[in-house]
């Protein structure tokens, strides 16, 4: 009887939020947040195996750590973005009590030439909230055929495992550029330390500082700036700057990282997510963006995984943003004439999940109620009307054919503003961090 009042109690509680929410009268109570959580995070390290045949998952690691950066009522994640999916269920119920989608580079590699004669390994990581009772952890992956998720891992976790390791790690040096409120009511952008000796930190500092000022002179960010709470988190390596495997150069740097990812020369990564993780281990961190040492030409990006740039090249302010974009607001590459190592990258046959491409399957979901009354579609690249305008243009995600971009200039393309369909994402992921409606 008891255990029925209970569940009314908690069908009413979750009704009122519920009307709360769609009218927007007032925040979602964190009903259930508190009910299932505290505020630290769960950090699960887990390795993907395979090649182009497929791919299986399998826990590395557990790690308690003492921060919680993200929503506190934004916890069921309705982007449906990204590779991958984490649904965390309350074991009792079986209630799903939150979700997060994601990219990683391995699924990235698992299109290139060499997953089709190699097999490997690589450790990935992700952070949920700390759970108060017993959850049940399920890792899905995408289907390329059909674009839907399907189940590679599920497990069952105890709060009170004692396999859960809840040991501090190595010191960091943290400064705080910019505070504007409660971590769970902001996006925490941490800008990371890789390839700065213990000589150089100052000099780190500095940077970010100059990329945040970046990001905050560009639309829609430059309208957000109370929106971001931004980190400058300096781990220190011992050689200055970057792998340049194709040349033969390899540096000795906190984070591993490297040019020549998949063999492509300014295609700038690190494999290396435990040691990103460890680096970050007692920040708040929403979003981040790996700092690299060097001046040369490059950068990465993936979903909810992170981004990566370099410090001292001249154009590196608008490649940060155009980075940010995709690890960000899950924003693909509207460009479709540069050098890629994918095969096949999108399925034409479907959807793309990304908000700012379309192969028509499914435009309804996309930006159609952004393009005027009356443009053709798909628009017409070489008719001045359409310059500068919305609209459906061929060409994007990497192929010339049978994919279509918002507006012929983006950030997303070649540097210019962030077209109208890039800027909506941006600022929907905003309110889902900021813990308002989305
Ligand atoms: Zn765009």
């Amino acid at each position: 009887m008891e255990k029925k009042k209970q569940m009314i109690r908690k069908y009413l509680l979750m009704a009122a939020a519920t009307f709360l929410y769609m009218t927007g009268i007032a925040q979602v109570p964190q009903v259930l947040f508190d009910t299932f959580f505290e505020k630290k995070s769960l950090r699960i390290d887990f390795a993907l195996s395979g090649n182009a045949e497929g791919q299986r998952a399998a826990i590395e690691q557990l790690r308690e750590e003492p921060t919680w950066g993200g929503p506190l009522v934004n916890l069921v994640d309705h982007f449906h973005y990204g590779g991958y999916y984490v649904h965390i269920y309350d074991k009792t119920s079986g209630e799903l009590i939150y979700s997060k989608g994601f990219n990683t580079l391995f699924e990235e590699w698992l299109t290139t030439d060499e997953a089709h004669t190699e097999t490997q390994s690589w450790t990935n990581s992700i952070s949920v909230p700390f759970p108060k009772r017993d959850i049940i952890f399920e890792l899905s992956a995408r289907n390329r055929d059909d674009m839907q998720f399907y189940p590679l891992l599920k497990m069952d976790i105890s709060p009170e495992s004692i396999f859960i390791d809840r040991g501090a790690l190595k010191n960091n040096h943290i400064t705080q550029l910019s505070y504007q409120g409660d971590s769970n009511q902001k996006v925490d952008l941490v800008f990371l330390a890789e390839g700065y000796r213990a000589d150089e930190q100052e000099k780190f500092v500095r940077d970010a500082r100059r990329f945040m000022e970046a990001l905050f002179h560009t639309a829609p960010f430059s309208e957000h700036k109370a929106d971001f709470n931004v980190w400058a988190v300096g781990v220190d390596s011992e050689d200055s700057g970057t792998d340049l495997s194709g040349k033969g150069i390899f540096k000795n740097t906190a984070l591993n990282s490297g040019f020549y990812t998949f063999g492509i020369d300014r295609y700038l990564t690190t494999r290396d997510m435990k040691s990103i993780r460890d680096a970050v281990w007692n920040v708040p961190n929403d979003a981040l963006f790996i700092l690299i040492n060097t001046d040369m030409y490059g950068g990465g990006g993936m979903y909810n995984f992170y981004a990566c740039g370099t410090a001292d090249n001249e154009r590196t302010p608008v490649v940060f943003t155009h980075e940010f974009g995709h690890s960000f607001a899950g924003l693909a590459d509207e460009y479709f004439s540069s050098e890629v190592a994918y095969n096949d990258f999108y399925n034409l046959k479907r959807e793309p999940w990304e908000p700012n491409i379309t192969t028509l399957v499914d435009f309804d979901t996309k930006w159609k109620d952004l393009v005027a009354t009356g443009t053709p579609i798909p628009t017409p690249v070489d008719d001045s009307t359409y310059k500068d305008k919305c609209g459906v243009f061929e060409g994007g995600g990497y192929m010339a054919k049978g994919i279509y971009r918002p507006m012929d200039h983006c950030m997303m393309r070649d540097y210019a503003p962030f077209c109208p369909a890039c800027s909506r994402a941006i600022e929907r992921m905003i309110r889902y961090y900021c813990d308002e409606k989305y």
